[in-house]
């Protein structure tokens, strides 16, 4: 397959998407970011890489954060997180409280607000400085000591987030949240803050397309029944209360994130994010997803 050429037409397929959709407004940070932006990048798991528009510029990743802190707490805890978090789309929004209380502060699933507070709660348990080992595994995978933080989304997702904060002393009340709640909020807000770009994160996701090993560093990352299950869960719960319509349109496990970056593998050969502001009401990029569309109708490439 020509790699190159290929997104250069999933590109063209998805430009006329732009103009649609509103760019994410609860903090400055991702008010400011010009709302045309558009980049896709992928990376097969022999190494190649294709890529147009914007990808190399960085953004905010924000939910598709969860995808790696999940990651995390399966190597570190193996199945323990279970315990404590469900496996089932929520069918609300992310940023949903309903359906806790019915459920005794056990989250649907981990990449929900309050699924992915527990799985920080859990990584934060076990580690002295949660926060810089999430940013090592992170460089780790991209092979770029340089990534960072973004200080300032960090600061104002902590500002504007009331809500987070309301899961989880909610989440803390059934006592599913063991540690510190200002500990957990504070991984919480800065993994959303993360800063990278579209070639960054399929580099960085890449492990999930091949059985848990990172092709470039041929580390072992997660063994395959784990990277099956987060591959499943990115299906069935990675772009909020749409996940149904995108495994309709687009078949492949995804992972989303208010940002506008949406990243999405093809098992066995490769991962590929798309990158634009404006979103969709679930929260899900409108160009990024006719990107995935696309993609996936020109090269026939899908999980079905
Ligand atoms: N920082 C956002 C929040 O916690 C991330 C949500 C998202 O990308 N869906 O609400």
């Amino acid at each position: 397959m020509n790699w190159s050429q290929l997104l250069n037409q999933v590109y063209a397929d998805a430009i006329p998407t732009l103009g649609r959709g509103e760019v994410a407004t609860y903090i400055p940070a991702l008010a400011e970011v010009p709302a045309n932006r558009f980049g896709i990048a992928l990376v097969t798991v022999e190494g190649d890489l294709a890529a147009v528009g914007h990808a190399h510029e960085p953004f905010s990743i924000q939910s598709i954060s969860k995808v790696f802190s999940l990651a995390m707490a399966l190597r570190d805890g193996g199945d323990a997180l279970w315990q404590r978090c469900g496996r089932e789309p929520s069918g609300n929004s992310f940023n949903s409280l309903v359906q806790l209380e019915r459920e005794h502060g056990i989250p649907r699933n981990p990449f929900i607000n309050a699924g992915a507070l527990v799985v920080a709660d859990l990584l934060a348990k076990r580690r002295i400085n949660a926060r810089a080992d999430l940013l090592k595994f992170m460089r780790n995978r991209v092979g770029n000591e340089r990534l960072y933080y973004d200080e300032r989304v960090a600061a104002s997702e902590a500002a504007t987030g009331a809500r987070n904060r309301a899961l989880a002393w909610f989440i803390k009340s059934f006592g599913n949240i063991e540690g510190k709640v200002d500990e957990v909020l504070d991984l919480y807000f800065h993994q959303c803050a993360l800063a990278m770009s579209c070639v960054e994160l399929a580099r960085a996701a890449c492990f999930l397309a091949n059985e848990g090993i990172d092709p470039f560093t041929q580390e072992r990352v997660l063994n395959p029944l784990q990277t099956r299950r987060i591959n499943a869960l990115m299906l069935t719960c990675g772009t909020y209360d749409a996940a149904g319509e995108v495994a309709f349109q687009v078949g492949l496990p995804a992972k989303s994130g208010v940002g506008g970056g949406i990243l999405a593998i093809v098992p066995r050969k490769l991962a590929i994010v798309a990158w634009s502001p404006r979103l969709d009401p679930q929260g899900n990029s409108v160009a990024s997803l006719a990107a995935m569309r696309s993609f996936v109708e020109r090269s026939g490439l899908t999980v079905f």
